[in-house]
């Protein structure tokens, strides 16, 4: 078979998908030919397939370093999912299944085997057990303490490259920084690798920036229109988290708080009650996320301003993983800015983290395409407005804003430069409150003469006028706001000043949100729950059965065949065999209570094919005859067949195996040792038994 046609080949086998992602089959292709690589893609990108599919075609064992025990069952259940035999190797794994482990590596039948940089030590052992053919080393920006996640441990997997130079070496990263990249390369060794930078766009990721003012209130109101999507609150504070969390709670919503400072096995018991579906919200600081493969987490907030825009960009990069339409919100308040400069004013390299929080103040009050912006910052620039941010949605309006800032600027001197944002808002506005009183500022000229204004607009456009170099906070000073030598021009010399309207809170979405809620359909909802069914009784988290996009395709196309459902994007044959015949019955079954209200008549649909296949049955023709009559593959009525025995229908699957065919898969089930999958049988047999009469064996032999 010709390459391209293998990797495609392989990649609807075991994936399911029809189609490689940008850069996918160039790297795979690459790594095939034996050359180190160094891939860039972001969260979500499509990294795993890059060293996933190389790992089925090479002969030996792939050996991924990951960085987090925790996640590696995930990420093998999701494999075993789709078919590929994968283990890890780890200190919470008793010593038999350990020893299982290295017995399977010796017999070749582990295509990937993932381990924790801490248990490197165990490298010569699996090097003499089995022929190491790929080496994939995953969040490799762990490596350098230039990225945010050094891990120390990682720095010795340098002596890779040196005691196995001649195996490819495959590094994977979201993170885009270049000191970080170079150091990638330096410390791995992979100085002649091929590097692949994909684009950091997320098309399907919506951006928005509101104003946070009631902030809870605007959450609650955001996830109650949200029911049943999963999504993620950042916090700055541990105590933030507890709060929103408990508020939360409060209004009925399935929400925890997730911290450093909560205990170990409780951080991991909230991070699997997320992954499994059986909380619907997180509330956390930024400790949590690295790693977690959940493709269905529908939105973020950042309840707090990000303090760069490195980890903002990562922290909504966990949302929409699957490439479905999923939603962003970041609330901006003048007191995180503060807040941050503080700590960025105390902190080690104190320039570079201030410009960082510079720009990422200047990305929240953009009165541009926000994607752009945040694109530019990684060194991408796009020609387009993307359409998909609330500034491209609701363009803002400008107004001559002349007399406004000369009100807000002659406050500011007659407070004579020594008071916060704040108390210039309530002097301005008139407020009788104490703080004015006590101080005898109700008596200065410029008191009240900003009254008509709401006092959150008034704090907007100072927040403008600082941002318009008019005016500025000294921090070390209580905060107190300072003309600037522009703020002459406009007090002295009449300079025109442009402002832009202060937007109502959270009015931007409105009309997405009736979108987003329309485009859940019942039948989206019925196929998520019998997903969530399957899940539980399999003990996997719920996207591994089929992720979202995949739900939306079954819910757009309603494939009642299997052929259909083979076409739906993630539909391989492993998950088709498993899962395929419930998906199709329920669709099958929508799809008849459906017609059945809209005209009281039962109509007859393909749905009805397997029920068909059992009406032949029972008049006695045989599988050749059905198919026959029913113009279908001979494979269709066979596993049709298949599925109604499981359904406990009368049929006699031993009509369609004889003894010493059955005797032949009870030897090979012992000798394999109960494969879950039926590619090893049919290897086997050499191609000798068919998949059909592979299946029906092991079927009677279930039931035995
Ligand atoms: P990363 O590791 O880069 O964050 P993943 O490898 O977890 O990303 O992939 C993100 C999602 O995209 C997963 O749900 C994965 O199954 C899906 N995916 C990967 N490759 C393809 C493809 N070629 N077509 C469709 N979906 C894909």
């Amino acid at each position: 078979m010709q390459r391209k046609e293998l990797l495609h080949s392989t990649l609807k086998e075991y994936f399911g998908y029809e189609k490689f992602r940008p850069l996918q089959e160039k790297i795979i292709s690459s790594i095939l030919d034996g050359n180190d690589n160094l891939v860039i893609m972001p969260t979500g990108g499509g990294k795993s397939v890059c060293f996933q599919l190389p790992a089925l075609i090479f002969e030996g064992v792939t050996l991924v370093i990951s960085p987090l025990i925790a996640l590696m069952k995930d990420q093998v259940d999701g494999m075993n999912a789709n078919g590929i035999p994968a283990a890890y190797l780890n200190s919470s794994q008793s010593d038999e299944e350990n020893q299982q482990i290295i017995e399977n590596l010796k017999s070749g039948s582990i295509k990937l085997l993932y381990l924790a940089p801490e248990s490197l030590a165990l490298f010569e052992m699996i090097h003499q057990v089995a022929k190491i053919d790929l080496i994939a080393i995953d969040e490799a920006h762990c490596i350098s303490s230039w990225g945010h996640d050094f891990r120390p441990a990682y720095t010795q997997l340098n002596f890779l490259k040196k005691r196995l130079p001649n195996t490819p070496v495959v590094a994977l990263t979201a993170t885009a920084d270049k000191a970080t990249r170079e150091d990638i390369i330096q410390q791995l060794g992979l100085i002649n690798a091929d590097r692949h930078i994909a684009s950091f766009d997320r098309p399907n990721i919506s951006l928005e920036v509101r104003s946070a003012q009631d902030r809870i209130t605007q959450i609650v109101k955001f996830i109650k229109e949200r029911p049943t999507s999963s999504g993620i609150i950042y916090c700055l504070s541990r105590k933030a988290t507890e709060q929103v969390a408990a508020r939360l709670s409060k209004n009925g919503f399935k929400a925890e708080a997730y911290h450093a400072g909560l205990k170990h096995e409780e951080r991991a018991r909230i991070q699997e009650d997320f992954i499994y579906d059986k909380s619907q919200i997180i509330c956390a600081t930024i400790a949590f996320g690295m790693g977690i493969d959940k493709s269905n987490v529908r939105w973020v907030i950042h309840y707090n301003l990000p303090k760069n825009m490195e980890g903002y960009y990562q922290e909504i990069g966990r949302a929409g993983r699957d490439g479905v339409t999923s939603e962003t919100l970041l609330f901006y308040s003048y007191a995180d800015v503060i807040q941050l400069q503080k700590f960025a004013q105390n902190s080690g390299n104190k320039e570079v983290q201030l410009s960082k929080l510079e720009r990422m103040q200047q990305y929240t009050e953009a009165l541009s395409c926000r994607r752009k912006i945040l694109l530019s910052y990684f060194g991408e620039f796009v020609e387009k407005d993307c359409g998909n941010c609330d500034v491209c949605n609701n363009p803002p309006e400008f107004f001559d804003g002349t007399v406004i800032a000369q009100k807000i600027l002659s406050g500011i001197f007659r407070l004579k430069e020594i008071e916060p944002i704040g108390t210039l808002v309530d002097f301005l506005r008139g407020s009788q409150n104490a703080a004015i009183y006590e101080k005898g500022y109700q008596t200065l000229k410029t008191y009240g003469v900003a009254k008509e204004i709401a006092w959150r607009d008034l704090q907007q456009y100072i927040i403008q006028l600082i941002n318009l170099g008019y005016c500025e906070i000294a921090f070390h000073e209580n905060n107190a706001l300072k003309f600037s030598e522009l703020a002459k021009k406009v007090l002295f010399e009449n300079e025109k000043v442009r402002l832009t309207k202060v937007a109502p809170i959270a009015s931007s979405k409105k009309e997405k949100v009736t979108k987003a809620k329309k485009s859940t359909t019942d039948l989206f909802e019925r196929l998520r729950s019998l997903r969530l069914k399957i899940a539980q009784e399999q003990n996997i988290p719920a996207y591994l059965v089929f992720n979202d996009a995949s739900l939306k395709e079954m819910e757009r196309v309603r494939p009642m065949t299997d052929e259909d459902f083979l076409a739906i994007d993630g539909v391989g044959r492993k998950k088709f065999e498993d899962f395929g015949y419930d998906f199709i019955k329920e669709i099958i079954a929508f799809q008849k209570e459906k017609t059945l209200t809209k005209t009281k008549k039962v109509k007859k649909t393909k749905g009805d094919s397997i029920l068909e296949t059992l009406k032949l049955y029972q008049q006695g023709l045989s599988t050749e005859e059905i198919s026959i009559q029913r113009r279908l593959n001979i494979t269709t009525i066979q596993s049709h067949i298949l599925k109604l025995y499981k359904e406990k229908h009368p049929i006699s699957l031993r009509d369609f195996v004889n003894d010493k065919e059955l005797t032949l898969i009870q030897q090979a089930k012992d000798e394999l040792n109960a494969p879950k999958s039926l590619r090893p049988y049919f290897d086997y047999f050499e191609e000798e038994l068919s998949y059909d009469t592979i299946k029906f064996g092991l079927a009677i032999l279930e039931d035995a």
